[in-house]
C-alpha cells in the first residue's frame, strides 16, 4: 500500500490592498469564494489565517467576520494565528531597522490578546502562521504557552535572516521541531515541542532574487497549476522512495479571490492533488494521524 499523503490548505487571509480603508464586504466576499473552493475541492478541510496587525489588531475578531469563523469551522475548517506585525503597520509604527517579530515581549501581548480575544467568542485557534515565514524560540513559547500545538508557518529551504526566516534544516514534511534548534527535528527527550507543517517543496532552491517562494512550493499566487502539479507529483515520489507518509500545506492566499485566474488555478490544483494520492486535513488532524504513525 502507498503510504499517505495529507494535506492542508493553508488559506492566508491578509486583506488587500493593504493601504486603502477597510472594505469588509468586499473581503468578506473573498473569504466566502475560498470556502466554497475548499468545500467544494478539499473536503471543507483547512486552516484560515485570521488576522491581528498593529493596522487591524481588532477588525477581524468583529462583525461581520465572527459569523464567517462560525461557518469555516462548523464546515471542518480550522483557525490560525497570523500576526502580520509589519506588512500591516502605519510608517509610523514600521520597525526602524528590522522586524516586529524580533520583539518577544511584543509577540507575547499580541498572541496572548488574540487568543483570548477568539475564546470570548467561543472558538479557539488550533495553529500559528507568522508574516515572512519567520519564527523565533520567544514566538513558539508563547504561543504553545497560549494552548496553540502547530504551526505553520516553516518554508522548507528559505533563508531571509532580516526576517528571521530560516528553514535551510527544515525536514521537507510534517514534524516535531526542537526549540533549540528552530527549524529542526526535536530530539526524543525534548518535553512537548510545537508540531510543525511546512509548505510543500520539491526541495530545488527557489529561484528568485531573494530566494521566496516560487514555482518550486505549493503557493497558488507564485506559481502556476503545472509547476504545483510537478511539486506535488514529486512529493509522491518522495512518500514511495522514502516509503513513508508526508504532511505538507499548500499556501493559497484571499486577497486573489476576485480573480478567476487564481480561483480556477486552486480548483484545478486541489483537484490534482486528490486525485493523486493527496488527503485534505485540518492541522488538528494532521497532528493526529502523524502521532499515530509513530
Ligand atoms: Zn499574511
Amino acid at each position: 500500500m502507498s503510504p499517505s499523503i495529507l494535506f492542508v490548505t493553508n488559506v492566508d487571509g491578509d486583506p488587500d490592498p493593504e493601504n486603502t480603508p477597510p472594505n469588509n464586504p468586499l473581503v468578506l466576499e473573498k473569504y466566502r469564494t475560498m470556502k466554497q473552493i475548499v468545500d467544494d475541492h478539499a473536503g471543507g478541510k483547512g486552516a484560515f489565517c485570521l488576522q491581528t496587525s498593529p493596522m487591524y489588531r481588532r477588525r477581524f475578531f468583529e462583525a461581520p467576520f465572527v459569523e464567517f469563523w462560525r461557518a469555516w469551522t462548523a464546515g471542518g475548517g480550522e483557525l490560525t494565528l497570523h500576526p502580520e506585525e509589519d506588512l500591516y503597520c502605519l510608517p509610523q509604527d514600521k520597525h526602524p531597522t528590522g522586524t516586529h517579530y524580533q520583539d518577544g515581549e511584543r509577540m507575547r501581548r499580541v498572541i496572548e490578546d488574540a487568543v483570548a480575544t477568539l475564546a470570548q467568542l467561543g472558538l479557539a485557534f488550533s495553529a500559528y502562521k507568522n508574516g515572512y515565514h519567520a519564527q523565533m524560540p520567544a514566538i513558539v513559547d508563547s504561543f504553545k504557552a497560549a494552548g496553540i500545538g502547530i504551526d505553520l508557518s516553516c518554508a522548507p529551504g528559505l533563508y531571509w535572516p532580516e526576517k528571521l526566516t530560516d528553514w535551510r534544516k527544515a525536514p521537507l514534511s510534517a514534524f516535531y521541531m526542537s526549540r533549540a534548534r528552530l527549524g529542526e527535528q526535536a530530539s526524543a527527550d525534548e518535553a512537548d515541542p510545537v508540531f510543525q507543517i511546512p509548505f510543500g517543496w520539491d526541495g530545488q532552491p527557489s529561484e528568485t532574487p531573494r530566494r521566496l517562494l516560487d514555482t518550486h512550493y505549493l503557493v497558488n499566487e507564485f506559481s502556476t497549476h503545472e509547476a504545483m502539479a510537478r511539486v506535488w507529483d514529486e512529493i509522491v515520489r518522495r512518500a514511495e522512495r522514502q516509503d513513508r507518509p508526508q504532511i505538507v500545506s499548500l499556501l493559497c492566499h484571499t486577497y486573489t479571490m476576485a480573480d478567476p485566474i487564481y480561483r480556477d488555478r486552486l480548483k484545478q490544483t486541489l483537484d490534482y492533488i486528490v486525485r493523486h494520492g493527496g488527503e485534505p486535513v485540518a492541522p488538528s488532524e494532521a497532528k493526529a494521524r502523524f502521532d499515530s504513525w509513530r
